[in-house]
């Protein structure tokens, strides 16, 4: 049976209007990139993540005034199961609905694996990992109330090739894929879709500190240490942009993708095409 999401109104059609999206680790980066996409489509939206209260305000009132949305904010830290299950809850008190849950907040580590610590190993796996198990399994029974609903996950190129120095990282990473796989085959028959975006190098405040970094004690030219260094895993030598990812996203939680379902879809620039 086919249960449809809710429509959007005639005239006034915008691709997710009436639709509430959730976003975990949206202060900044490519959640911020996603968030603002759902929000330009009509979408309400929950935002999370750490930062400066005042930075945080400034951006969600930002986002509020540029899209015409309503967004609210939640400060659950990733690692807590308890503090995700008040973050679903409190998208679910303010809108009345969750449809689009997308599961980002992520944290990167390189170095070799006899020297990654314990506690290193936990905290990537938990806010890269267990943090959607733990969101998709609250979020799931409103989705199921309400007819329907999508579930993204913000994997990465690295959850479907190696890297050396990122055990932790690509560990997670795959595993997001496998969990996704599963997701999806529980609630295919439920007008739920569950699928993970595998990002190659994205252009984020993250990715221009590391470049200016480089270039400084490396000494190279900066395009050098971008083709060479950065992107030497990208065949086609440039970064994604976030908006990329966020208009990608935004077709993933629309009507039309409703038969893309379990799937890892790389915007990579070629890097997995290896
Ligand atoms: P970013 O550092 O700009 O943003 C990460 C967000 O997660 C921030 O809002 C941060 O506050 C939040 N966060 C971190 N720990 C948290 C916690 N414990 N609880 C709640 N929020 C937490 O990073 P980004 O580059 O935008 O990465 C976003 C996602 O995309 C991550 O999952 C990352 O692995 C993935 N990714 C990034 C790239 C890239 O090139 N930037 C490439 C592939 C995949």
């Amino acid at each position: 049976m086919h249960i449809p999401l809710p429509q959007p109104a005639v005239g006034t059609a915008k691709i997710l209007d009436g639709r509430v999206a959730l976003v975990t680790g949206s202060t900044s980066g490519i959640g911020l990139g996603i968030a603002r996409a759902f929000a330009f489509a009509g979408a309400s939206v929950v935002i999370n993540g750490f930062g400066k209260p005042e930075e945080i305000n400034d951006t969600i009132e930002g986002l509020q005034k540029e899209t015409g949305a309503t967004a609210v904010y939640s400060a659950a830290d990733m690692t807590k199961p308890d503090e995700i299950a008040v973050m679903v809850n409190l998208a679910l008190e303010t809108f009345g609905r969750l449809d689009i849950l997308v599961n980002n907040a992520g944290i990167f580590h390189v170095g070799p694996i006899d020297q990654v610590s314990a506690e290193k190993w936990d905290a990537v796996v938990a806010i890269n990992l267990s943090s959607a198990f733990h969101t998709i399994r609250v979020a799931l029974p409103a989705m199921r109330r309400q007819g329907g609903g999508r579930i993204i996950n913000i994997a990465s190129a690295l959850a479907l090739v190696g890297s050396p120095l990122t055990s932790a990282y690509t560990a997670a990473k795959h595993g997001i894929i496998g969990l996704t796989k599963v997701v999806a085959l529980e609630t295919a028959e439920q007008n739920i879709t569950c699928n993970a975006i595998c990002p190659g190098n994205v252009w984020t405040p993250l990715a221009e500190a590391h470049l200016a970094e480089q270039v400084k004690t490396g000494g190279l030219p900066r395009e050098q240490v971008i083709r060479n260094v950065l992107l030497a895993e990208q065949p086609n030598k440039r970064f994604a942009m976030v908006e990329e990812i966020g208009a990608f996203a935004t077709f993933l939680a629309s009507d039309a993708a409703a038969s893309i379902t379990g799937a890892a879809l790389p915007i990579d620039g070629g890097w997995t095409a290896h």
